[in-house]
């Protein structure tokens, strides 16, 4: 861990705990900071803030005291979920206090480069692709942030042979004024969690953020495809290294309808590739260029793509039955991510879809349903989902849950068919998180 003196006999208040708020405490404590913690959960419930108290550290449970940045807190370090409307939030904000999210920390305190990986969709899938590929090229990474271990405990664990690959959210990026990543990565910027960030140049400010205090020895790999990116890359000042699949091109990492070039150079073919669909290659694009830049020789980075099959509850090849392939992308719980999904398969497909109910139209899904020989819908959604789709032309059956839809898409379906959960929509009015409606959809699957 670097010896970060400047948060000596400072005064900081940590505000929400969790996974991220305890390692948070427990590393500005061991810096030599003044620690006050204050979470919502009442103390006979908190583990976390009584693990704290064994320590030394100041907490306040159950309630959040009005007056309690009186205190004079130098810096409040925030959990990512929770918002600037927040009232401790902008009270500290409009009394000139520095708000910190752990991210920050966790770069102070490194002795290994950081690559942060953030965009509206694919995150989690090119963190996993990175940390896969550099790990098959001998490079030591190491995985923080939503996935993983949280990046401010990883951070005081690694030396400099490491490198920690992270997947950062718009809510962890927002506010960080010191954060330098060696390889910043921004793979698209859609609508999405305008209720926290009020504006989309809200949000994408604070995914831009991630380039924000990159220099010309630093590197941005960011979506050349998409206007709005692309646009905002220009402001980068670290050295651009543009994806795109729109056919090959001498700058940075391209793609044509059958190779993978590198500054012009064709490095890999695209037959070899496991992972289904166009939005995957522009995942993949950005992976392999953070892992040449980090050095790695192609040919590791060839293996892993050859049998990477993607991440569990996102595009997942679930098995192979009577010559049906069944699909499980739980994870796509918007629009957007249903859409990319449905046109990464070629084949006859039959979907199965729908969820929470948020009011959010599903016009986005009509350029993709080419393939779409029947819907099954579900949950709170399913009546206006099948009138969506049956306007379409497409056969809709209601059903009851994930459980019955896969009941239903095995008498439906035939040799050569795909059937995709993909739902549109988030789990919450049936399960208790995407994974557990992605399980119910493998456990369905299994019992044939
Ligand atoms: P995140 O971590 O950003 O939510 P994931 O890798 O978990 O992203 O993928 C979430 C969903 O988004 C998946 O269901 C997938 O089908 C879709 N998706 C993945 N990558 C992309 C991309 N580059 N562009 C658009 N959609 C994508």
């Amino acid at each position: 861990m670097k010896p970060y003196t400047n948060l000596q006999h400072k005064k900081v208040l940590v505000l929400g705990l969790a996974k991220s708020g305890l390692a948070a405490a427990e590393l500005l404590h061991d810096l030599g900071a003044f620690v006050t913690v204050n979470d919502a959960k009442p103390f006979e419930e908190n583990k976390e803030a009584q693990q704290l108290l064994e320590k030394g550290i100041t907490v306040i449970c159950g309630r959040h005291p009005e007056d309690l940045l009186d205190e004079g807190f130098e810096l409040v370090v925030k959990n990512p979920g929770i918002p600037y409307t927040n009232p401790i939030i902008s009270d500290a904000v409009a009394r000139g206090i520095a708000v910190w999210t752990e991210i920050e920390l966790a770069y102070l305190v490194s002795e290994a480069p950081m690559i942060g990986i953030t965009g509206s969709n694919g995150k989690t899938t090119t963190t996993t692709l990175v940390y896969d590929m550099l790990q098959a090229a001998q490079q030591q990474p190491k995985i923080a942030g939503n996935i993983g271990t949280v990046a401010c405990g990883v951070a005081r664990e690694v030396t400099p042979a490491n490198v920690i690959v992270t997947e950062l959210s718009s809510f962890q990026l927002m506010g960080v004024s010191q954060f330098k990543p060696k390889i910043a990565v921004l793979l698209n910027l859609y609508d999405a969690h305008l209720d926290y960030h009020g504006t989309f140049e809200g949000y994408a400010e604070a995914k831009f953020a991630v380039t924000k205090q990159q220099d010309a020895s630093d590197y941005f790999i960011y979506n050349a495809d998409q206007e709005v990116v692309a646009n905002y890359a220009q402001r980068s000042k670290a050295q651009k290294i543009p994806f795109t699949t729109a056919g090959r091109t001498e700058q940075g990492i391209s793609a044509d309808a059958t190779m993978i070039y590198w500054q012009g150079d064709a490095i890999l073919s695209r037959d070899e590739i496991a992972l289904p669909g166009e939005h995957n290659l522009q995942n993949i694009l950005a992976a392999v260029a953070t892992c040449i830049l980090l050095g790695s020789d192609v040919q590791p980075l060839q293996e892993v793509l050859k049998h990477f099959g993607g991440v569990k509850h996102r595009t997942q090849f679930v098995a192979e039955q009577q010559g049906v392939k069944w699909y499980n992308d739980s994870k796509a719980t918007n629009c957007l991510a249903t859409k990319s999904a449905l046109l990464a398969f070629n084949a006859p497909t039959i979907l199965l879809a729908g969820g929470l109910e948020r009011h959010h139209s599903f016009d986005e899904l009509t350029d993709a349903l080419q393939n779409v020989k029947a819907v099954i819908t579900f949950g709170e959604t399913k009546q206006r989902l099948a009138d969506f789709m049956t306007d379409k032309g497409i056969t809709a059956m209601l059903v009851e849950d994930v459980t019955e839809a896969v009941q239903v898409a095995r008498t439906l379906a035939t040799k050569g068919d795909t059937v995709l959960l993909s739902p549109a929509c988030a789990s919450w009015d049936q399960y208790d998180s995407f994974e557990i409606r992605g399980d119910a959809f493998i456990d369905a699957v299994a019992k044939q």
